[in-house]
């Protein structure tokens, strides 16, 4: 699939909006560690319907929700639903229109919306990084390994390409070898947690994905997703382990990159219910409202893992960061834009009783390459009145602008400067574009 032009796909009056905040806690941030897994292709009607023992005690010990896969059909967002598509999106916490990753082939990934992996290593370079996949791309084209554009990152562990390795796993018609690779990704992930513990370690899983194509909606899909259950037992295993013996404190979220189209359970791309219908397990304490209702998205894995992991995403970038922590205080969510002959009015979800919005405007997106956009304060209002009406400004009434939606700070702490934001609900940022 070609990529739409940004400003026609901005022509939609729709708004994508992130929010991103620093739970700052210094003094057990070296205990802190923190595992995300995707595993293919599994729709959360699946999940919800098919026994799986483990995730369920995942589950107990934070929770589990539906999330939004593919971005906001029809608007601005709209994501399609393949799988390196949504790997960037939990990588980088943005959906296509921004990360530009738009099939698998990962032909010009946008690296200036940097991955959870750069965000990690520019604020902690001496802590630790690891991937576990079959897919090499993973590390050498999402992560992007060695690129300039990503100041040559280098994982500090990788165990992937195995698909490449046709001795060890020789191909098979039925893919039999690929539930072979994902179990050995799984045990070496496990091993590597309970003896080296990396900070952030990554691990993706294929072979539901190719269960479901071959088979569809039947009992051979289902089994790998029951296999795929005993892989995060063994992966949990590995965290308790650490949790127990080495009073670590972790975080795991598991999800999935897309759901299946309902006709047969066999295909994904497009933008049906179904195929848009991913979740997320996890063990996070103190999930929020946000989480609890089932409209959270795989865009908000990156800002939780940022949160868990007290990394302070530069403000230029939170602004373009379209998800949401899954867990600890946020102001807002699921905002709306509605762009009328002179005014936009906006619309938003409070997650708090009080406080205020602060609402930014910008006009340029230079961020998209590379550059900056400057942000004018437009309005101040009360959080939850849940909505506000912005006159254009005069000298914005351009084809193109991004709006920032910024909840209270409470800036006792704060160091000030753009570096780091402090605060009980953090910023809440984001942006939207449309055409006049
Ligand atoms: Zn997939």
């Amino acid at each position: 699939m070609a990529p739409t032009s940004f400003f026609h796909r901005s022509i939609q009056s729709s708004i994508a909006l992130a929010i991103f905040c620093c739970a700052f806690i210094p003094a057990l941030a070296q205990n802190k560690k923190a595992v995300f897994v995707i595993v293919d292709g599994i729709p959360a009607d699946l999940i919800e319907k098919l026994p799986t023992p483990n995730l369920d005690l995942i589950t107990k010990e934070g929770g589990y929700a539906r999330a939004l896969a593919g971005g906001g059909r029809g608007t601005y967002t709209e994501t399609p639903t393949i799988s390196a598509v949504g790997y960037n999106t939990v990588l980088t916490g943005t959906w296509v229109n921004k990360h530009n990753v738009w099939d698998n082939d990962i032909a010009h990934p946008n690296y200036n919306y940097p991955t959870i992996f750069r965000l990690f290593k520019d604020q902690y370079p001496a802590k630790k990084t690891a991937v576990f996949s079959s897919w090499l791309d993973n590390r050498t084209k999402l992560i992007g390994e060695g690129l300039t554009q990503t100041r040559q990152i280098k994982m500090d562990f990788a165990y992937d390409g195995l698909e490449l390795d046709t001795i060890q796993f020789p191909h098979d018609k039925e893919r039999m070898f690929m539930k072979n690779i994902d179990n050995s990704v799984t045990d070496k992930a496990a091993e590597t947690i309970r003896e080296i513990a990396p900070d952030l370690s990554w691990v993706y899983l294929e072979f539901t994905d190719d269960m479901g194509h071959m088979y569809g909606d039947s009992e051979p899909y289902y089994a790998a997703i029951n296999e795929m259950d005993r892989q995060m037992g063994r992966l949990w295993a590995a965290i308790q382990y650490r949790q127990q013996q080495h009073g670590e404190e972790w975080q795991i979220y598991i999800t999935t990159d897309h759901g299946r189209d309902s006709a047969t359970g066999k295909g994904h791309g497009g933008q049906s219910d179904r195929e848009k219908l991913a979740w997320i397990v996890t063990n996070a304490k103190g999930l929020n409202s946000y989480f609890k209702t089932g409209q959270s998205s795989q865009a908000d894995i990156m800002p939780s893992l940022a949160r868990f992991l007290s990394i302070d995403i530069p403000t230029s970038i939170a602004r373009e960061v379209d998800g949401v922590p899954l867990f600890g205080d946020i102001s807002l969510y699921n905002p709306r834009l509605k762009k009328m002959e002179n005014e936009i009015v906006i619309n938003w979800t409070p997650a708090k009783r009080s406080g205020w919005v602060n609402i930014y405007i910008s006009s340029t997106n230079h961020f998209r390459t590379g550059g900056r956009d400057e942000y004018q304060l437009i309005k101040k209002v009360k959080l939850n009145a849940g909505s506000a009406t912005l006159n254009l400004p005069e000298n914005l009434t351009d084809s193109f602008f991004k709006i920032v939606l910024e909840g209270e700070k409470k800036c006792g702490e704060c160091v000030g400067g753009e570096r780091r934001l402090m605060g009980d609900g953090g910023w809440r940022m984001g942006d939207g574009g449309w055409g006049i």
